[in-house]
């Protein structure tokens, strides 16, 4: 089964493909998580695409559709898809017309998951995604049940996309209403346009999703298979040229984007590693300086702890009192001491008495 879920952001697309998918076994392809995807590990296409995403605009044709091609030629999408988040412009839709009928695998159908704005916007503000096992609540319709729902039996860990925020909500709407809503006509000219109700439970919502393909399977002609209508864009443009040529073109354009993209990330880099550079100088001077008044410190405490140990190692009071009176009194007895001939004198004076005995 090859199907376009089409409908307004917040619609209920990506819910009911997990659905599909785990009904069916053929993978959602949703634009929006392989953008979201692309901008996480800032690859080139990735990095483009970001500011467009984060006003709620539509990032450009050639971006989306690189990275579209990429994951439709995977293994898994060769049984079926449910294309979720594209086409979102005529543009697209005659692109994706013209890749798939080079393929011969034409679309079996196109869902719209039709929502009323209010509920849209309600959905979306209270719109929460668990940041372990992937699940997606909504804090107003659909809280999670348990408090230890998710993985290995832990709480849900819940964030809200960056682009659920208000404002670009709004923008979101706007750009929806401007150039998805046109392909409702485009689809049902084609006859491959359901229409089902998006509002209420999400068992009912999917039971009647699910009523729609059968109907839409019923439906389809063989005739219409093989010949899908072109839009008056792709046949006035098929007259000059092929399905190839559009394609080409395509991919001519998604390189160019690729290279330009490359060249914004290897100066986004160049500047990136200056600044750090810058840093580093700097985180290096002011190490220096810290050093330098370290060791000034350490110098001035060295210089203080020696004047304490001689202060310390000083003799106490009493034996310093001590020694200065043995030195005075040693004074006093070399400053009284006879002189040499005084003493002499006294010797001879001694000695003649002992002589006299
Ligand atoms: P979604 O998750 O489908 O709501 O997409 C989130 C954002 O990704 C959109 O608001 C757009 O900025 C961008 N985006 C997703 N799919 C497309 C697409 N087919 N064409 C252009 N931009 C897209």
């Amino acid at each position: 089964m090859r199907l376009v879920l089409l409908g307004a952001p917040g619609s209920g697309k990506g819910t009911q493909s997990q659905k599909l998918v785990d009904k069916h076994g053929i993978p959602q392809v949703s634009t929006g998580d392989l953008l979201r995807d692309a901008v996480a590990r800032q690859t080139p296409l990735g990095m483009q695409a970001k500011a467009a995403m984060d006003a709620g605009k539509l990032v450009d044709d050639a971006i989306v559709l690189a990275l579209l091609r990429e994951r439709l030629a995977r293994r898994d999408a060769k049984r079926g898809f449910i294309l979720d988040g594209y086409p979102r412009n005529v543009a697209q839709a005659d692109t994706l017309a013209a890749m798939l009928e080079e393929t011969r695998q034409p679309l079996d159908a196109v869902v719209l998951m039709d929502v009323d704005t209010r509920v849209l916007f309600r959905r979306l503000t209270g719109r929460r995604t668990c940041r372990r096992c992937g699940r997606v609540f909504n804090v107003y319709t659909h809280p999670p049940t348990g408090l230890r729902d998710c993985k290995g039996g832990k709480e849900h860990d819940l964030f809200q996309r960056p682009d659920d925020n208000e404002a670009t909500i709004s923008n979101r709407l706007e750009v929806y209403e401007a150039q998805t809503q046109p392909l409702v006509s485009y689809y049902r000219r084609r006859r491959l346009l359901k229409v089902v109700d998006a509002e209420g439970e999400l068992d009912v919502v999917f039971a009647r999703l699910e009523d729609a393909l059968a109907d839409a399977a019923a439906a389809a002609s063989p005739r219409e298979q093989r010949r899908p209508v072109r839009s008056r864009r792709a046949s006035g443009r098929a007259k000059g040229s092929s399905v190839n040529d559009t394609l080409k073109g395509a991919a001519r354009k998604a390189a160019r984007i690729e290279k330009k993209a490359e060249k914004t990330a290897r100066k986004t880099v160049k500047r990136a590693e200056k600044q750090a550079k810058r840093t580093v100088a700097k985180a290096e001077k002011a190490a220096r300086k810290t050093v330098k008044r370290a060791k000034k410190t350490a110098k001035r405490k060295v210089a203080t702890a020696r004047k304490a140990i001689r202060k310390a190692a000083r003799p106490s009071l009493a034996k310093r009192t001590k020694r200065a009176v043995g030195k005075v009194a040693s004074r006093v007895r070399k400053a009284t001491k006879p002189s040499a001939k005084t003493r002499v004198k006294r010797a001879i004076r001694k000695a003649s008495r002992r002589l006299k005995r």
